[in-house]
């Protein structure tokens, strides 16, 4: 891609897609946000407003610059709305058939040719997304953490089809324009990070699951005993534990290790709408306000 990178797409606008969204808007880009609905629409522009409030509260921004970066975003339920943009960073509901959907849309609707398509998944691999498209080779692994104006990591994912232009963009993307720092892995289930970080996590659900110990008993003992910023089950409640399962059962499919199987407590909260603090309470309780 010869033209820098200016506009860009996000779909989803949850947790990440809010947090990935935020990062592009204060770094200048014209940045559109797709959600599923209208109502879904305005609960990202909610949670942008908060992030952005909270980052003033908190001195990380002035409030002028707070204004300017929601002047640089839209917020649609349409995906035609992306017809124009250079970059679509997918970061959905952690579910691959929904996500391929999405890119199947996306590679009509992106008018470019050219145009780079990204996915924030946590486990699905992306050469099933880019074989989802007729653009495979412009097609990658963006993988920010949660929070994303925070955390500095992304990985970047490269399938058996992604060509080395797209990674080189991309890259200078995430470090000269975003200021993140990169790391490569991999089309693997879980990339780097959550290979080694959801069998831990899975760990101490099992050992809450089996009485072992209390969540906060497990979260102080990493927090104090390791200087861990957040125990092992306030971390699961802020990833949200449907996005745990589905990382689990990813990671389980590919490698058949009984370490990634979910295990049967984290299964049963996810169905009973126990998802962390997104809905106030999965291992902890948390105001919802
Ligand atoms: P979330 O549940 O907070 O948000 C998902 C959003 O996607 C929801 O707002 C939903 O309305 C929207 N959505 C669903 N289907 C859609 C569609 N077809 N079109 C547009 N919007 C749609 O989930 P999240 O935590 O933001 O996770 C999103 C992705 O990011 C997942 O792939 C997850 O694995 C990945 N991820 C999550 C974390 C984390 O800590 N939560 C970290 C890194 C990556």
């Amino acid at each position: 891609m010869s033209t820098p990178i200016t506009r860009v797409g996000i779909v989803g606008g949850g947790q990440m897609g809010a947090g990935i969204a935020e990062v592009c808007a204060r770094a200048g880009l014209a940045t559109a946000v797709c959600e599923s609905d209208a109502r879904a629409a305005r609960t990202a522009r909610e949670r942008v407003t908060v992030s952005l409030e909270r980052a003033v509260q908190r001195g990380k921004l002035d409030r002028i610059s707070a204004e300017h970066t929601l002047e640089h975003m839209v917020f649609t339920h349409s995906l035609d709305d992306l017809a124009d943009r250079q970059l679509v960073i997918e970061a959905i509901v952690e579910n691959p058939d929904a996500k391929a959907e999405v890119f199947a849309a996306l590679d009509k609707i992106v008018d470019d040719p050219e145009a780079i398509l990204a996915t924030n998944t946590s486990s699905i691999p992306v050469m099933r997304l880019g074989m989802a498209t007729r653009r495979a080779d412009r097609v990658l692994g963006l993988h920010f953490f949660n929070p994303v104006p925070v955390l500095p990591l992304v990985e970047v994912v490269a399938s058996l089809h992604t060509a080395p232009e797209t990674v080189a963009v991309v890259e200078d993307f995430a470090t000269g324009v975003l200021a993140k720092t990169v790391v490569r892995s991999q089309d693997r289930a879980g990339f780097v990070v959550n290979a080694l970080l959801i069998p831990y996590l899975l760990a101490a659900i099992r050992m809450a699951e089996s009485g072992f110990a209390t969540a906060t008993d497990l979260d102080t003992g990493m927090e104090l005993g390791c200087a861990h910023p957040m125990g092992p089950l306030k971390l699961a409640d802020l990833i949200g534990l449907d996005t745990v399962a589905s990382i689990a059962q990813s990671l389980y499919d590919e490698f058949k290790e009984p370490l990634y199987a979910p295990p049967p407590l984290l299964q049963r909260m996810v169905e009973a709408g126990l998802l962390g603090r997104k809905t106030g309470r999965g291992f902890h309780t948390y105001d919802r306000g």
